[in-house]
């Protein structure tokens, strides 16, 4: 299974193969290098999508069981339905590895 995560520099999201765990990789996005983090490091995060709310610009995340769903905002002065996005994550390529 490949891991989910965002590049620490540009905040794309990747998707990488475990044999890439730990290792120093070149971003597709923006070309900056980092490491790649293992399913431990994302305790909680792991899948997630990050978003705004177009109503009240508030950032949101929301787990895999919502994508593509309508959910209400959860700040109680805004509660607007709002549509969460299906993320897609880029595989990072592994001609890149150094
Ligand atoms: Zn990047
Ligand atoms: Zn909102």
């Amino acid at each position: 299974m490949s891991l989910k995560f965002e590049c620490p520099h540009c905040e794309a999201r990747l998707s990488a193969e475990p044999e890439l765990y730990r290792k120093e990789i070149s971003c597709p996005d923006c070309s900056k290098d980092f490491m790649v983090p293992t399913p431990e490091d994302l305790v909680g995060e792991a899948g997630k999508v990050k978003f705004l709310c177009p109503f009240c610009n508030r950032k949101l995340s929301a787990g895999p069981e919502q994508f593509g769903t309508e959910m209400p905002c959860p700040f109680t002065d805004c509660e607007k339905p709002l549509m969460v996005p299906r993320p897609e994550w880029k595989p990072v390529p592994t001609t890149r590895l150094r």
